[in-house]
């Protein structure tokens, strides 16, 4: 039996999770099964997995989580301090799927187990890549990417040398803006660009991949997790969402990584790692797509992909400031007090205040100057509203 944990487990990666055990209850022992506000799924899929505990992050939602969880045997507890107790608890393997830098202690507490981390939460790679991987190396522990384009680069990379490496290509289906000008996107809604064309993923990830700002996450995500360097690295517009990420190597050959857009195809390649075993997931059929294509990601259009090029040529805490400005920015679009576009200005605009003025710099990246970064960025965007 394999002991798993789920942190995020009631989000939209959580639940393909959840979905992939239920499918096979006797091959998992699950431990830990954490959430946010969502009680009830939580309860529910805890009872249904036979969690051993059951965690909220919110302190004032324990009385509810105890409610829905009683007489099933799964312990109750809600709080940081319990989230970072359940993710440190000794299993084989933890899925990191909360939404945003609130998701990077989490990942370190299981991490430093030793246990093999199934990353979907990219913000902690952003914020601090070479933090995780060195505590990672530390403990022995594998960490695995769960994204679909690193999933697709770590599997077309299996079997070969590094060193032959040439290029990197992840793709970016474009969102549903993909035809607007610059122009036209001035005055969208939230409602808008919730309207991905391909995937289906949490809310903030959908807007992440409606302003480009997704893409410009997993570029960076790229560069820290495969040691690449910048320059190596690109994004292409592919409508289709069905090659997910290129390898080109010096002799001129690609390997590409197709598969329908089902994120339990990551998944349950991290889960099963390094085997490969049956997945619920569509096989494509190429007569049926008839043809793919692929257009410029262009930086002046899509600002986003800029920013993520200062950002890796910068490195340091600019990671870390870019990921805390997105995540403000998308606050206050979501709640109505910034544009679509405005989204690039705060995070521009919090890129030359931090790295510039404030000299950050010039700060050493540790756990304590990512997190002060991550507080003042917040700050920073809320007074530039
Ligand atoms: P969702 O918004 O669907 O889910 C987020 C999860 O995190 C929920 O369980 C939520 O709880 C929980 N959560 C939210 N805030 C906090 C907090 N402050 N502390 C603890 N838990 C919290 O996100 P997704 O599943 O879409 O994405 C999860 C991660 O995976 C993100 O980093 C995303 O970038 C990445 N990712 C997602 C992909 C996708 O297809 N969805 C693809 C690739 C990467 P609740 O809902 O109960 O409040
Ligand atoms: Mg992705």
């Amino acid at each position: 039996m394999k002991r798993i944990s789920i942190l995020g487990a009631t989000g939209s990666i959580g639940q393909s999770t959840v979905d992939l055990i239920a499918r096979a209850p006797e091959a998992y022992a699950v431990e830990a099964m954490t959430g946010g506000r969502n009680i009830a799924l939580l309860a529910q899929d805890a009872r249904r997995l036979g969690a051993r505990i059951a965690v909220t992050a919110h302190d004032d939602l324990l009385d509810d989580l105890r409610a829905a969880l009683a007489g099933s045997g799964v312990e109750a507890a809600a709080g940081r301090a319990a989230l970072l107790e359940a993710a440190a608890r000794p299993v084989d393997w933890v899925m990191s799927a909360i939404v945003g830098s609130a998701g990077l202690e989490p990942g370190l507490a299981a991490v430093d187990t030793g246990a093999t981390l199934a990353l979907a939460n990219k913000e902690s790679l952003v914020t601090a890549g070479p933090i995780l991987l060195d505590h990672g190396r530390r403990a022995g522990a594998t960490i695995l990417p769960v994204d679909s384009e690193h999933s697709g680069i770590f599997q077309a990379l299996r079997g070969e040398d590094m060193a032959s490496v040439e290029r990197v290509i992840i793709t970016a289906s474009g969102g549903p803006f993909r035809d607007r000008s610059r122009e036209d996107l001035a005055s969208v809604t939230v409602e808008e660009a919730l309207q991905h064309p391909s995937w289906s993923m949490g809310q903030r990830i959908t807007i992440d991949s409606a302003s480009m700002f997704n893409k410009a996450m997993e570029m960076i995500e790229t560069k820290e997790f495969f040691g690449i360097e910048a320059e190596r690295i690109e994004a292409v517009i592919h409508p289709q969402s069905i090659i997910h990420a290129l390898v080109g190597h010096c002799d001129g050959g690609m390997i590409a990584h197709m598969g329908a857009p089902d994120m339990r195809h990551a998944i349950g390649y991290a889960l099963h790692w390094p085997e490969r075993r049956d997945l619920p997931v569509e096989r494509l059929d190429l007569v049926a797509l008839g043809a793919l294509s692929f257009a410029k990601a262009c930086p002046k259009r899509f600002r986003a992909l800029g920013l993520a090029r200062q950002v890796m040529d910068q490195g340091g805490l600019s990671g870390a400031v870019f990921n805390a400005a997105k995540e403000r920015a998308l606050d206050h679009f979501l709640a109505g007090r910034a544009s679509f576009l405005q989204m690039d200005d705060l995070v521009a605009g919090a890129l030359d205040r931090m790295m510039g003025r404030e000299g950050f710099d010039r700060v050493e990246m540790t756990l304590e100057t990512v997190s002060h970064a991550d507080q003042v960025t917040r700050q920073a965007v809320d007074d530039m509203i």
